[in-house]
């Protein structure tokens, strides 16, 4: 793999949109970072096509996504078992997901997703293969907007 460069097309990422944490009990976690963060997770959310049930926590521009597994087939189950508990991903938020994937493949990074899915908390989202990034499974996402309908959120 060769270092990205500089170069035109590149647009800076925007900022951590959130820091996804592993979790083996949901309601557990939830209350341990509420003691933590001094403040309650704002929603939850469970995606049945990822195997996934989240809680979402807000820390300043940041926000911090715990995940449970939702059965034994999901990532998160597997990642546990291998890992055990602790932090899944690092997501950046970016203004355009489809430019980003292809340029990140262009860079020779590996996606794992190579189209943008739906995921929590109205986003589309595409990660990046840990091998890529030094051992980070890396998510972007983008909110997700609903252009047919005219409703932006921004
Ligand atoms: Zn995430």
């Amino acid at each position: 793999m060769h270092l990205p460069s500089l170069n035109q097309k590149y647009k800076q990422m925007k900022k951590i949109e959130h820091i996804g944490i592993a979790v083996k009990d949901l309601e557990a976690a939830n209350a341990t970072y509420k003691a933590i963060l001094g403040s309650e997770h704002y929603k939850t959310e469970r995606v049945e096509s990822e195997g996934v049930s989240t809680a979402f926590f807000k820390i300043g521009e940041s926000k911090i996504e715990l995940l449970a597994a939702t059965n034994a087939e999901s990532p998160i189950a597997k990642f546990i078992q291998k890992r055990g508990e602790g932090i899944h991903h690092i997501a950046f938020s970016v203004d355009d997901i489809e430019a980003e994937i292809k340029r990140l493949q262009e860079e020779g990074f590996r996606l794992i997703n190579t189209e943008p899915k739906r995921g929590a908390d109205n986003k589309l989202v595409a990660f990046m293969h840990p091998k890529s990034a030094h051992g980070v499974l890396v998510e972007l996402c983008q909110e997700a907007s609903t252009q047919s309908s005219g409703k932006e959120r921004k």
